[in-house]
């Protein structure tokens, strides 16, 4: 595997897969640009070689070919503008317009192709007629370039023609990850593998179904297991609590038994919350009573973690030195219910600050942390959510294995 750092590609064109799947308003005009910025040190590098760069992304989810809406040729003047230079376009990343426009491409020139959706059949890769469709679109897409650099890291977790099948076409030394995929993959490394103790896992959102496997993984790492948010209420349940109308999969509650049973096993200290804000209707201005966790009642949700629950958490984050954050304490989006989920956001950056490494991943704590401002007081905030909680899980990721072997 080639290291992006000592390559030269000084009269090279690569081939660089980013993530520019970003929001755009309805004059089309992005309205957060940190895909795009996260994508920049590795084009940059490029272009400063003495290299010229073809970009490829999707944008949205295209279902039936091109539409004006999902076109990546909406991003072109935010991206121009941060290069400081043109970015020229071609209108179809398979026609005969990219494959003069990237055969012409000078040295520092960068090339965005249209967005790779637009062949959504030809782009993935479930089937063995996709894999050879995909094959043929990967193909082409190679030969574009002289090396590839993947730095998509929000779609390294899915095998796609422009994520994994490309890496065939090209040899070991002329593939490489780009500078954000390896920025993500080092602050995974350093909650997974080197891990200082004690390591804190803050588990929160809505669904105990979408964590397990990470949770399960966690328990033979962690030293304390946060539990918080919606999720919790599956747990009091099969504890024996009343939960009132909080959420609660109710098919989950065995399994948050032997996770529990589990956690005592390995000597994890799994802490939930001790009590909390209900209300009596899913709504900002909703009634609201404070109660012990095991205490609701009927009627009521609980929406967010009460101040006990956030002194006690916040005491354990104090104490850690490496800390995971995925999951909001609470619905955040409220105002009413936001505090528990500020709170430990502010008790992870004042751990932080104390030395601690933390990492915030998943789109609402990263989305939580942006909104208080605090993005710049955590260690790491990573840019994919679900490639990252597969990291987390065990799993190894198709786009990372395509390049590392
Ligand atoms: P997830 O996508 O599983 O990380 O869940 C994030 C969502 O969980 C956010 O939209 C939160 O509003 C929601 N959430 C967090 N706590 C609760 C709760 N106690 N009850 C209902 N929804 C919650």
């Amino acid at each position: 595997m080639q290291l992006i750092d000592n390559y030269s590609f000084t009269g090279k064109k690569a081939i660089i897969r980013v993530d520019f799947n970003v929001p755009l308003n309805a004059e089309f005009e992005v309205t957060d640009d940190t895909r795009i910025r996260g994508a920049l040190t590795t084009i940059k590098k490029v272009i400063s070689d003495g290299g010229s760069a073809v970009l490829m992304s999707h944008l949205g989810r295209p279902k039936s070919g091109p539409e004006n809406k999902f076109s990546l040729k909406h991003i072109i003047p935010t991206l121009a503008d941060h290069l400081g230079l043109d970015v020229k376009f071609a209108n179809d990343c398979m026609g005969d317009e990219a494959v003069e426009k990237s055969a012409a491409l000078k040295p520092g020139e960068v090339l965005l192709l249209e967005n790779l959706r637009f062949y959504s059949a030809e782009n993935k890769v479930k089937t063995p007629e996709e894999k050879a469709a995909t094959s043929k679109f990967s193909e082409k897409l190679s030969t574009y370039a002289d090396v590839y650099v993947n730095d998509a890291f929000g779609t390294a977790h899915r095998a796609h023609a422009s994520t994994t099948v490309i890496a065939d076409f090209f040899t070991d030394d002329t593939k490489m990850f780009g500078f954000l995929i390896n920025k993500e993959l080092k602050a995974m490394d350093k909650v997974l593998k080197e891990s200082k103790k004690p390591f804190t896992a803050i588990m929160g959102g809505a669904k105990v179904s979408d964590k397990i496997l990470v949770i399960e993984n966690l328990l033979d790492r962690v030293d304390n297991l946060i539990i918080g948010g919606g999720m919790t209420y599956t747990f009091i349940k099969a504890k024996g609590g009343e939960i009132g109308n909080s959420l609660c999969e109710e098919a989950k509650l065995d399994i948050a038994l032997d996770l529990m049973k589990k956690a005592e096993e390995k000597g994890v200290n799994l802490v939930l919350p001790v009590d909390q804000v209900l209300a009596d209707d899913f709504n900002n201005d909703a009634n609201t009573e404070l109660s012990s966790i095991e205490n609701g009642k009927p009627g009521y949700m609980g929406l967010d973690i009460g101040e006990e629950s956030v002194k006690l958490l916040t005491d354990v984050i104090m104490n850690s030195k490496t800390i995971l954050w995925n999951g909001p304490m609470g619905v955040f989006e409220m105002e009413n219910f936001r505090n528990g989920t500020v709170s430990i956001a502010k008790a992870i950056a004042a751990s932080t600050a104390n030395g601690a490494f933390s990492l915030v991943g998943g789109g609402d704590s990263v989305a939580a942390v942006n909104k208080f401002g605090l993005a710049d007081q955590v260690s790491y905030v990573s840019t994919g959510g679900g490639a990252m909680l597969e990291y987390i899980e065990g799993k190894e990721l198709p786009g990372v294995k395509a390049i590392r072997g």
